[in-house]
């Protein structure tokens, strides 16, 4: 059974919220191991010893993150001498690997940072990638007891190396893989309904769901002492995933929807032209946070008002007084006209109503429309997402760019 104790009061007041519990709990669960309990305690040093001393009795290995810095309030390491009945001292190593990161960042280290070398008797300094606190594993009468610092950076750089020394210790495989796929079209329910009874029965394989609006992530993550055997593995479960969620998956590498369809322009060598009216630029935001999406991206409009939509996109006055600006032939006529107007390969539209004044019974908030001009043809697509104003616009960017995904892919829109 393997112990979490997260310190700190921000932790039992509420400021902040406890990720790395569930940083480490996921990193666990991923390696086939898991976590037996969690608990919080707070910043002082009497607290502190009681919990560990509390979970002396029957624990094996525990993971600990916090308090570990060079302020007062900060007092993990006399607590954890104190409950081991150990010295505190100046640890040689600790500071020879402190002294090289201050280095590393062209900066003296101050006398305040000396007392994070100040560790108990005897333990295993750990080394922190990140940060200039090390972490330290006290190993007492067959226990392990690790101390990580309390920065969610820190402690997810430190995670990795704490998961292999326990699956050594332990005598379990060793070698860990993983690999994720995005999906997004589907709840997390609905894919769990349709992967239910298909998985291949491997005990070293395990699936974990990541929820993250709009999309879900599906991360495969197999454990061996075999590199090729797991390889197989991973390829087997990520294989029969495919057969059942298909085009739902649009990265099998961990990539983001603007980045896959960055890459798939790239790869065509096509340009786009971008036309957002609710999505007010945030479409073209996310695809110009991709590095060398000046390769594709021509050039965007937002159009947000009927007069911008006349003036920058030719749509015609009659088309927006007759069906209305949130509508299939204007969605039509903007992406045309953003392909035409900038002479792109493809042009992409949204015009929708994001909410909250401003919906009718035959066009609720939450209704949006979406047209893809490629060469030969215009697919319009009418969606329906009720939610809160920012939701309405994610959700509308994120359908934006899988439709011009799935047009690129010669797929019509379903
Ligand atoms: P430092 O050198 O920064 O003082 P430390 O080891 O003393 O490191 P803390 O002071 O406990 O760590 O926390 C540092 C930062 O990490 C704080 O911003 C704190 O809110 C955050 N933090 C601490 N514990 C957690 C936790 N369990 N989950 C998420 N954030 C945390
Ligand atoms: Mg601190």
């Amino acid at each position: 059974m393997i112990e979490l104790l997260t310190i700190g009061d921000e932790l039992l007041s509420g400021r902040t919220a406890d990720t790395n519990a569930s940083f480490i709990a996921r990193a666990l669960t991923e390696a086939g191991l898991s976590a037996g309990r969690f608990s919080s305690v707070g910043d002082g040093l009497e607290d502190i010893r009681r919990a560990l001393t509390g979970l002396l009795p029957d624990t094996r290995f525990l993971i600990a993150t916090g308090g570990l810095g060079p302020t007062d309030d900060d007092c993990t390491a006399q607590a954890a001498a104190a409950t081991f009945g150990r010295k505190l001292a100046v640890s040689r190593a600790a500071i020879g690997t402190m002294e090289r990161r201050y280095r590393e960042f062209g900066r003296p280290m101050p006398d305040a940072a000396k007392k994070q070398a100040v560790l108990p008797e005897g333990c295993v300094p750990i080394e922190n990638p990140v940060g200039t606190a090390c972490g330290f594993l006290i190993k007492d009468a067959g226990r392990q007891f690790f101390f990580l610092p309390g920065v969610p950076e820190e402690v997810h750089a430190m995670t990795g190396f704490i998961i292999e020394h326990i699956l050594r210790e332990c005598g379990m495989r060793q070698i860990i893989k993983s690999r994720t796929l995005k999906v997004f079209g589907l709840w997390e329910s609905r894919i769990q309904e349709l992967l239910k009874d298909r998985l291949p029965d491997l005990p070293a394989v395990a699936l974990g769901f990541y929820p993250s609006f709009p999309e879900v992530s599906l991360k495969i993550t197999a454990t061996g002492s075999d590199e090729q055997q797991i390889d197989n593995e991973l390829l087997l479960f990520q294989t029969v995933i495919q057969e059942h969620v298909g085009d739902y998956i649009y990265s099998d590498n961990n990539e983001t929807m603007e980045e896959v369809v960055g890459r798939m322009l790239a790869a065509q060598g096509a340009s786009l032209a971008v036309a957002e009216s609710c999505t007010g630029g945030l479409i073209t935001h996310r695809l110009t946070n991709v590095p060398g999406s000046s390769a594709y991206v021509e050039r965007s409009f937002v159009v947000y008002s009927n007069r911008a939509k006349q003036e920058l996109l030719a749509v015609p006055e009659a088309a927006l007084a007759e069906y209305g600006a949130v509508s299939e032939p204007v969605a039509r006529l903007m992406a045309e006209g953003a392909r035409k107007a900038a002479g792109t390969v493809y042009g992409l539209s949204v015009t929708g109503i994001a909410g909250p004044e401003g919906g009718s019974a035959e066009k609720p908030v939450g209704t949006f429309f979406i047209g893809v001009a490629a060469p030969g043809q215009t697919i319009v697509k009418k969606q329906f997402f009720p939610g809160t104003r920012e939701k309405i616009k994610i959700m509308s960017s994120q359908m934006a760019l899988n439709h011009l995904r799935l047009v690129m892919m010669g797929k019509g829109i379903e």
